[in-house]
């Protein structure tokens, strides 16, 4: 017999305002800081949905955001999936034309932007990919200067509502989140999350098998609420009874070390970028992080060395986590397992910086080139499928890419990974063609078709190289034009990319080579250069070997 009701958000928000009426949400704003309570918080989506349902968002319409982390972002969260509309979060890193086609493919009715992004999303505007979007909500209490029409201020937009809604019993199949995922070569592709893959995520993840998250936890998410939900941890973070922190807009080190000193911060997330950035910053400035139990470090492999210096020199355990667009997104988590604690602490750091143990819900194999399943041995790798309730089986309205990466219920990961006997995952190496720096993906071949555009260019090739900070950087190998001038081809090729993509797109080296090599097939064989010119440090702040994993250890 199936449950009264569907696997659905609409418990947690419910829980969170009853039985933790207190706990306190905390966003850091141009302002100052900002902090109501779930009590306040549920008054406000409530109002959000009506506001929602006044602006004729119906059930599965789709309610854009182009936000940085906080309260207001936070509030859709809750109020557009439960009222029956899709939550999807646009990522304002993006370069323009990702941005209209993503806008045009998802049709979203309505645009949520933060003021610091109205210009950015203006830039972007393009009337035929914006068609479906009927009115811009800029997230404050004032409309900046701008070119887009039908924009009012989102204190406004809600200021008048009732905060009781009442919210419907929705099917566990209704779509209720969106995210693109720019991981793979050609245009982003859409992951839609239903309301039971929300909520299934949500549950898996908040045991210890998890993120182990209790309602003493005062959590901050750092990475982008515009990147898979921010790992899921607003969700999470609710269903706990937890206190959020949220850091705004592009939050330096010293914010972020302040934020975890006043609010008392316990649990905080994002990518290796960003804790590297700390840890300098510390060496430095003088920080309480008393509070800090648990840093957890994902979307690109959390250094060795990391994960050392927060344990030794600041008592902060981090867990490194994997996961992707596709699954909602978190799949493992480096936990140690019982008796690993007392193991040396090279060898504990050794299995944290593997990618980590399966949660509970989810399956996977190991797949050989030839398609066979690989042993747990620690040594054979392959691709890394998994499947289960969170895991999307497809993308959005793109029949060919969801043929290429999905079999039989599987998603095919496109990460080269190795299992030890014990079940940690370790990734090896990427058969996905992309560069992930600072944990925002580079298209290496858009970059490549725009280099070989250029009339100086006979053939270009881009690939992704360790970089310390950013953990991989794009660089150019160029084979000139016979008629070219080697010195200022370098600038006017790095000078167009910067004019036609996000300046960070702009590859840190330029190489001229004679000839790129090819595959037997002969496709472009970036293997072949990336073994060539590792060892070089072609970027500044080569990684340090702990870092750059590689197929061949
Ligand atoms: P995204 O869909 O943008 O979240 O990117 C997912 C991809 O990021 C994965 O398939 C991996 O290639 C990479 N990734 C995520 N987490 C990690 C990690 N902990 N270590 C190494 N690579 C990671």
């Amino acid at each position: 017999m199936p449950g009264a009701t569907a696997q659905t958000l609409r418990p947690f928000l419910w829980r969170a305002r009853r039985m933790f009426p207190d706990r306190e949400v905390v966003s850091r704003t141009h302002e100052g800081i900002h902090r109501y309570t779930y009590a306040e918080y549920a008054d406000r989506v409530g109002q959000l949905a009506n506001a929602l349902d006044g602006a004729g968002v119906e059930r599965g319409d789709r309610v854009g955001t182009f936000c940085w982390n906080h309260h207001r972002h936070y509030e859709t969260y809750f109020a557009a999936p439960s009222m029956g509309g899709q939550l999807h979060t646009i990522n304002p890193l993006l370069p323009d034309h990702h941005v209209q086609y993503i806008v045009e493919n998802a049709a979203d009715r309505i645009i949520l932007v933060d003021p610091s992004l109205v210009e950015k999303l203006a830039g972007a505007y393009d009337e035929e990919a914006f068609a479906s979007v009927e009115q811009f909500v800029v997230m404050g209490s004032e409309v900046p200067d701008t070119s887009l029409e039908n924009v009012v201020d989102y204190e406004s937009f809600i200021g008048d509502e009732d905060a009781t809604y009442d919210w419907p019993d929705l099917p566990g199949d209704q779509p209720a989140g969106m995210c693109y995922t720019s991981g793979t070569t050609g245009k982003p592709k859409g992951v839609e999350y239903t309301q039971e893959m929300l909520w299934s995520h949500t549950m898996a993840t908040l045991p210890e098998a998890g993120l182990d998250l209790r309602s003493s936890d005062v959590v901050m998410p750092v990475v982008p609420m515009f990147h898979v939900n921010a790992w899921g941890m607003p969700f999470s973070t609710t269903a706990a009874g937890a206190k959020h922190v949220y850091p705004g807009p592009s939050p330096s080190p010293a914010d972020l070390a302040s934020l975890i000193e006043e609010e008392g911060v316990t649990l905080t997330a994002g990518v290796p970028t960003v804790w590297l950035g700390l840890l300098e910053y510390l060496e430095e400035n003088d920080a309480d992080l008393s509070s800090l139990e648990t840093i957890v470090i994902g979307g690109s492999a959390a250094p060795k060395s990391v994960i050392r210096r927060f344990d030794e020199e600041y008592d902060v355990d981090v867990l490194h986590a994997w996961g992707m667009t596709e699954m909602s997104p978190i799949g493992t988590v480096a936990r140690l397992k019982p008796g690993m604690e007392s193991l040396p602490a090279e060898e504990r750091y050794d299995k944290q910086a593997k990618q980590g143990l399966l949660i509970p819900g989810l399956e996977m194999r190991v797949v050989g080139d030839g398609g066979e399943e690989l042993p747990w041995d620690g040594e054979a790798f392959g691709e890394l499928h998994v499947r289960g309730p969170w895991v999307t089986t497809e993308y959005f309205e793109r029949p060919e890419a969801t043929e290429e990466d999905f079999e039989d219920g599987w998603l095919k990961t496109g990460d080269v990974v190795t299992v030890d006997e014990e079940g940690y995952v370790k990734i090896v190496d990427r058969a996905k063609d992309v560069i992930k720096s600072g944990g925002e993906w580079i298209s290496s071949v858009e970059l490549e078709n725009a280099l070989m555009a250029h009339d100086g260019v006979a053939e270009a090739t881009v690939v992704g190289v360790p970089h310390q900070r950013w953990q991989e950087r794009p660089v150019a190998f160029v084979v000139p034009a016979a008629s070219a001038d080697e010195e200022s081809l370098k600038t006017e090729l790095v000078e167009m990319v910067k004019s036609e993509f996000p300046k960070w797109w702009a590859p840190d080296e330029v190489v001229f080579i004679e000839e790129v090599p090819k595959t037997a097939t002969g496709k472009f064989d970036k293997k072949v250069l990336r073994n060539q010119y590792d060892d070089e440090s072609l970027v500044e702040g080569k990684a340090p070997e702990d870092a750059a994993p590689d197929a061949n250890d």
